[in-house]
């Protein structure tokens, strides 16, 4: 049988315990036979507060370093611009065998997002999108799973998980503030935060 594998995107600025959640929840439940981060490439213009690429896969490189179900992937980094999700999609297929499984997690705001992506329809034909929602909070993912009728009956699932009220804009704002997110963010990916003097 094929490999089954996450595909786990965001800007990760910074990393945290929100993110590792959920990767680790989808991999275990959906019997996956790991996960990959796939730190995003930003276009300068939104580049405000948003730590340099190196900066971001680093620091994600770390913090999943010691899990042998997550590995990190490049190849939106490596890209000249911002990429599309299906894009991607298509490249990571050209690299593994065919009959590989993908299936791409995401958070409650991605999901909500959905229907306004640009080849979305393009994107379900080609993954399993695993939307990771609150114990109580199925009305987001239940509006998009009958936006997409069929298609997203058959290829959007509902992970449960415990809601983390963490992001990474409020991560940002303590750092810059000086205040503690240890427990929050991996201490690595702290000590990494602290010695390249990110989102002072
Ligand atoms: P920011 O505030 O900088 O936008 P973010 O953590 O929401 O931070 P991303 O790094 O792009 O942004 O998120 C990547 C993915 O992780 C998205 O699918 C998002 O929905 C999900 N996610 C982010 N934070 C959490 C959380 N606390 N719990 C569950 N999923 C999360």
């Amino acid at each position: 049988m094929g490999k089954r594998i996450g595909v786990f995107g965001g800007t990760f600025n910074p990393i945290h315990i929100g993110h590792l959640m959920i990767a680790e929840i989808a991999t275990q439940t959906l019997g996956l036979d790991y996960t990959l981060f796939i730190p995003a490439h930003v276009p300068p213009h939104k580049a405000c507060d948003i730590a340099p690429a190196e900066a971001r896969y680093e620091m994600t490189r770390l913090a999943i370093a010691d899990n042998d179900k997550f590995k990190i992937s490049d190849i939106e980094l490596r890209r000249d611009g911002p990429s599309y999700t299906v894009d991607t999609i298509h490249s990571l297929k050209k690299l593994y065998e065919a009959g590989t499984a993908f299936y791409f997690i995401c958070g409650t705001d991605s999901i909500r997002d959905l229907p306004t992506w640009k080849y979305n329809k393009e994107l379900l034909q080609e993954v399993y999108f695993i939307g990771a929602t609150r114990p109580d909070g199925s009305a987001v993912i239940d509006d998009t799973i009958a936006y997409f009728g069929d298609l997203g009956r058959q290829k959007i699932y509902r992970l449960v998980v415990p809601e983390l009220e963490v992001s990474g804009t409020d991560l940002r704002q303590r750092i810059r503030q000086g205040k503690t997110v240890r427990y929050i963010v991996p201490d690595l990916v702290i000590q990494y935060i602290e010695a390249h003097g990110l989102y002072r």
